[in-house]
């Protein structure tokens, strides 16, 4: 249950539900101070238009009096009975501040009527008295008051102060407040209902993409979820999810393929291995089913043998050398000279001696950053492939740059390559039509070899051939650097 609560839903929730009873709690604070302040203005506006009205009245009551028994009478009990009514509780102030007189209808005799501190009045009587002021009675009881400077002519002869208890307004602001608290209740808890499902809902995306990433980490790949349209956080969320999930797809997708070439690798290697074993297997029992053995036999026997032998070693060194250019990337790389690489690599394979013509067009001062000996091996094989298929042809070799690319080109004039071959020759243990007839046929690997240590390089290999016409092959390696000058 705790965890329940603790998830993102909920926590949001809550948050969302805190925040709001915060605003309505501060809401309605200041709604009942700024009524509170409305009602003491209007009450003590009433009470200034009552005296206003009930000074009036008495002025024209004692009008036919003489003049200086009107200012006595002003400050009279007669006058203070008549501010005073109802709740209103009326009190005359001299000009030092003084209590004159004061009368009240509800207050009991023996209760002094709210009085200020006198500082109260001598303030009101030398400039404006405030709106209204709040004064306690000697009962405890709290008053609104308002002070009005009595005057005869201009001369000013106290302060009346006419009050009221505050309780019959705190009885309107306590409904008010009564009505705000239900209200606040029932916004709460319809937010309460509520926010859980909006909350819920916008955060369906989340649930789904934690889901999927389950299934994903299952094995599923395939897994997606629906993006929402709204474009925000969470649809972007969503998007990158998708992404992500392709992306380990995809990923799998191509371990998958590269773990089905290395068993198709493992097969056509362990097959071809198998061959020459058997082949040497079959002699062996032969020769040692036969108590004599001839030796014209023998040594026919032996021949074969070291014939197969040396095909499987053959077959193992070239397995080992594709393994070791698709493991690490050339190993032993050093700037090269083209030019002078070539002349020596033609030079040492001694073609003409094996029935080859040679033609080199060389450009000079190429240099590229190579390990020799794979790239020995590059022209090697490329000039035994023409042995091998356009034997006694002349071997047309050329080495340019392009495009900031070298290359070294041999182009020969056998029989070339079937166009059903060529989309293949670079595969493992791919042998043309022709070869696979021939018993001198190689393993297959020699070209696969050329592209790997060329791949390694960060360069490649083209075939193309006309049929009939021979073939050409191009190794092509990037240029280093500095391109040094002839
Ligand atoms: P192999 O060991 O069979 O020579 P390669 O990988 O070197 O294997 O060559 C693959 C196939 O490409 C060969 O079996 C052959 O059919 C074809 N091929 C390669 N070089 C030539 C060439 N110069 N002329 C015609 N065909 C070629």
């Amino acid at each position: 249950m705790m965890a329940r609560f603790r998830s993102l839903r909920w926590r949001l929730t809550f948050l969302y539900l805190g925040l709001l009873a915060m605003l309505l709690l501060l809401g309605g604070v200041a709604q009942y101070f700024a009524a509170r302040e409305v009602l003491f203005r209007t009450n003590a506006d009433a009470l200034t238009s009552e005296y206003n009205s009930d000074l009036l009245a008495f002025r024209k009551q004692i009008a036919t009096r003489p003049a200086t028994a009107i200012r006595a009478l002003l400050l009279s009990q007669q006058f203070a009975r008549q501010l005073a009514s109802g709740h209103t509780s009326a009190a005359i102030f001299g000009p030092d501040g003084g209590l004159v007189i004061s009368s009240s209808a509800n207050i009991t005799p023996d209760v002094v009527p709210p009085t200020l501190p006198t500082q109260d009045y001598l303030n009101a009587l030398r400039s404006q008295p405030k709106p209204y002021y709040l004064a306690t009675a000697s009962d405890g009881s709290v008053h609104l008051a308002v002070l009005n400077v009595l005057r005869n002519g201009t001369r000013a002869l106290g302060v009346v102060q006419l009050s009221i208890p505050t309780a019959s307004i705190d009885q309107a602001l306590s409904a008010d407040r009564q009505l705000a608290i239900v209200g606040s209740l029932i916004v709460l808890s319809l937010a309460l209902v509520l926010s859980p499902l909006i909350v819920g809902r916008a955060l369906r995306p989340l649930e789904q993409m934690s889901t999927s990433a389950d299934a994903l980490a299952a094995g599923d790949y395939k897994q997606r979820v629906a993006v929402p349209r709204s474009g925000d956080e969470i649809g972007r969320l969503a998007l990158a999810f998708n992404q992500m999930a392709a992306g380990v797809d995809q990923a799998f997708e191509v371990r998958r393929q590269s773990e089905e070439q290395m068993r198709h690798f493992v097969a056509d290697a362990s097959h071809e291995l198998r061959t020459p074993l058997t082949s040497i297997a079959g002699y062996v029992e032969v020769l040692s089913r036969r108590d004599f053995v001839d030796p014209e036999t023998l040594r026919e026997s032996l021949a074969a043998m070291q014939r197969e032998s040396s095909r499987m070693t053959r077959l193992v060194n070239d397995l080992l050398t594709l393994t070791r250019f698709e493991v690490a990337s050339a190993p032993h790389r050093q700037a090269l000279r083209l030019d002078d690489f070539l002349n020596q690599a033609l030079d040492e394979l001694a073609l003409p001696e094996h029935g080859a013509a040679v033609s080199r067009q060389i450009e000079p001062g190429i240099v590229v950053d190579a390990d020799p000996e794979g790239l020995k091996q590059v022209v090697t094989n490329l000039a035994q492939n023409a042995l091998k298929y356009a034997p006694g042809t002349e071997q047309r070799w050329s080495l340019f740059s392009a495009d900031g690319r070298a290359a070294i080109r041999v182009q020969d004039s056998g029989p070339g390559i079937p166009r059903r071959d060529l989309p293949h020759v670079f595969e493992r243990f791919y042998r043309g039509e022709q070869a696979r007839d021939r018993s001198t046929g190689g393993s297959g690997l020699g070209l696969a070899i050329v592209k790997s240590i060329l791949e390694a390089h960060h360069g490649a290999v083209e075939a193309d051939s006309q049929p009939g016409r021979g073939a050409t092959f191009t190794a092509w390696l990037p240029l280093a650097a500095v391109k040094q000058a002839a």
